[in-house]
Formats: C-alpha cells, structure tokens, sequence
C-alpha cells in the first residue's frame, strides 16, 4: 500500500474527507474510553499499511508532502539534517530516498497543504505515542507544546 504516497494528492482529498466526517462528532471523539481504542486500531489498519505509520499521536502527514517524518532514522520532524547524500539519499540507511526530500517533493504536488511543509513542528510529545493521532487532532489541548511556542 506504500505506493499510495506517490499520490499525494489523493491522500490529501482522503484526508479532507475523513476531518469532514469527523467533525460533527467531535464532541463525542475524545481521548481515553471506546473512541480513542477504535481509532487507534483504524489507524495501526489504514495509516500503518499505508505510511509507514509509527503511531506518534501528532500527525503532520499534511505538513509533510503526506509522507511520515517519523520513518526517517533520525525521526526528524524538521528535516531535512546535513547528511543527505548527492543522490537524495539517507546517510544512515544509504539505500533509502530521504524521507524530507520525499516530503519536499510530494508536498508540490498537494492543493491545499502545499505551503504546510514551510511550518516549523514544535517538538514531539512523547507522551500521546501510542494514541490515536486523529483524535488528538480534534482535542489540540492534548498536544501540550512548549510554553512560549508560536508555530
Ligand atoms: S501519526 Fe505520526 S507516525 Fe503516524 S503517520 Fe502521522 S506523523 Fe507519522
């Protein structure tokens, strides 16, 4: 299913939809209880196959060319480092394409989400690893940041 990233585009329509549905529900899709452990294994059927998903609980696929940060070895999520090869390619795993050079060039190909990939992410809360990313998404107040965190 990892070949669906080489179409960001339709990933991205996929993504508009599944928020739309969601929306009117939002009150009732909150962390803990039934919601959180149906999405969670949603996620590890659709996201996992799909993106490589590690279940990080703080989805930026749209800021990132819908490809996920967390594959990269360092799990950068600002990239890309200073060790891209000439070719594009990882200085860790050598055979492997950059995750950021993958984001940077998918994310030209999104419509609404295009500039996203400009947007400096604040630092990963290790604590919502495991949960439900969608449901995180509806309730921001559980994505705690840095005090004093403008992005
Ligand atoms: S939830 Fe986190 S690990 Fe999963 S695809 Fe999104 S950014 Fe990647």
């Amino acid at each position: 299913m990892r070949f669906l990233q080489n179409y960001p585009h339709l990933l991205e329509i996929a993504y508009h939809s599944v928020e739309r549905l969601l929306k009117p529900f939002q009150r009732w899709l909150v962390p803990g209880g039934w919601a959180e452990r149906f999405f969670v294994n949603l996620e590890l059927v659709s996201k996992v196959p799909v993106f490589d998903c590690r279940m990080c609980g703080q989805c930026v696929l749209h800021s990132t060319g819908m490809t996920c940060p967390m594959t990269c070895p360092k799990t950068m999520r600002n990239g890309p480092c200073g060790g891209v090869q000439a070719n594009g390619n990882c200085e860790i795993l050598p055979e492997m394409v950059c995750v950021w050079v993958q984001a940077w060039q998918r994310s030209t190909q999104l419509k609404d989400y295009q500039q996203g990939i400009s947007i400096i992410q604040a630092p990963l809360n290790n604590q919502l690893k495991g949960n439900s990313a969608w449901i995180n998404q509806l309730n921001p107040q559980v994505q705690i940041h840095p005090k004093g965190w403008m992005a």
